[in-house]
């Protein structure tokens, strides 16, 4: 049986570093939930303390609104696997995988031990390998083993530590598919924790984008990509490129006017927002249209400064007379690819353009829950 699991206004100190200020996310029952963010953000710290192996300095996590802060770890009964994948190496496979029965509180029987081990070494695909030691597996068939020693203890939630971290990435590619899978079919509560945003949209249900202990969006990987809360959510997830523009009000309409003049229709602001104002723009590289300057009047004015040809897609960085630069992803033609050198003129696809408050940096846009708790800074949007 699996919980929902309630954080709510959690605090963590170390010392007189405060790492986690006033954190509260809800966790459905069987629900994947990813914390995603750069290095040092609070994943781990955060994680441990639902794990019991980190104090809290204040707020309170609950299991089924059970409160479990005081709770000894032991008895959360929760699986972990974590990214070195701490497999015993002096054990075969089957013993790695009963070993954590034998630690139940209602001690299976002999049989009833192999028999769930044998389930669980099915179910990662690891069964042809249940006789083997462990350093002749390959690290996704260790991983996959800490996944059954996991599981097989039948946790009521399980926290993964960046579990593919140590694997090459097309091995990572294969197990997080594998990882998904397994999870669905088990429907256990998992809490995963990544810095890989790709990982992060491929296998969530729901992903909390974290910075320096505090959640800047939770939400779907749909919402989180295309409405993001804040420019640093925007900067983090996928590759974006930022343009300081106005908002201007005219004709009954609302349009962004970039540095040089371009103007271009933005249906999508909330309405309180629309205002003659000052904006920043997150702009998708795939959500750029490249014409030739000589065809066309419309749109920002640039020179074709390099290009790559990355197969699918070619990359292309054009320097825009207004003196910014951005990143344009076209798919690839079978003709030449756009010179060196080229003028061209650039126009949005503004349906799918962002538009931020210059200053606090949230999002002006309809529809996003801006779940930013703190001020954010210049620096959020050096990512
Ligand atoms: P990574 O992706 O690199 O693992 P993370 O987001 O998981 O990073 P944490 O490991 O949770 O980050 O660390 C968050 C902050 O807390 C960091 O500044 C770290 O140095 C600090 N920290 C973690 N554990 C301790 C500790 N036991 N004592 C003091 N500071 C700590």
């Amino acid at each position: 049986m699996s919980v929902s699991i309630q954080i709510k206004d959690v605090v963590k100190r170390f010392g007189d570093l405060t790492v986690i200020p006033d954190l509260s996310i809800d966790v459905q029952d069987g629900e994947f939930f990813t914390l995603l963010g750069p290095s040092g953000c609070g994943k781990t710290t955060l994680l441990r303390m639902i794990a019991g192996f980190n104090s809290i300095e204040g707020g309170t996590i609950s299991f089924n609104g059970q409160v479990i802060n005081d709770m000894d770890p032991g008895k959360r009964n929760i699986g972990m696997v974590f990214q070195n994948y701490a497999i015993f190496p002096n054990m075969s496979v089957r013993k790695n995988v009963e070993f954590g029965l034998r630690y139940k509180k209602e001690k299976p029987s002999k049989e009833e031990a192999a028999k769930l081990t044998d389930e669980y070494l099915k179910l990662v695909h690891v069964d042809q390998y249940a006789d083997r030691m462990p350093d002749r597996l390959s690290g996704g068939q260790q991983q996959r083993v800490a996944l059954a020693r996991a599981l097989v203890i039948h946790p009521q939630v399980l926290l993964m530590d960046e579990p593919l971290s140590n694997l090459d990435a097309k091995l990572r590619v294969e197990m997080r598919t594998v990882i998904r899978e397994i999870q669905r079919k088990v429907g256990i509560t998992t809490i995963y924790v990544t810095h890989d945003q790709e990982e992060a949209m491929v296998i969530s249900d729901r992903i909390a984008v974290m910075k320096d202990g505090v959640i800047n969006h939770c939400g779907k990987s749909k919402s989180i990509y295309q409405r993001p809360a804040n420019l640093f959510v925007a900067s983090f997830i996928g590759k974006t490129n930022i343009l300081g523009a106005q908002l201007v009000v005219d004709d009954g309409a609302c349009w962004i006017k970039t540095k040089d003049g371009y103007r271009c229709r933005i249906d999508s602001v909330r309405d309180e927002e629309v205002a003659d104002r000052p904006i920043t723009i997150s702009v998708r590289p795939e959500e750029f249209r490249i014409h030739r300057a000589e065809d066309t009047d419309e749109g920002m004015l640039g020179t074709v400064h390099s290009s790559v040809f990355l197969g699918l897609n070619t990359n292309y960085f054009v320097d825009l007379d207004s003196g910014e630069t951005v990143q344009i992803t076209l798919e690839s033609e079978v003709n030449e690819i756009i010179p060196d050198g080229t003028k061209v003129r650039l126009t949005l696809n503004t349906s799918k353009v962002n538009v931020f408050d210059p200053t606090t940096f949230l999002s002006l846009m309809q529809g996003v829950e801006n779940s930013v708790e703190t001020p954010q800074t210049d620096a959020d949007r050096e990512v």
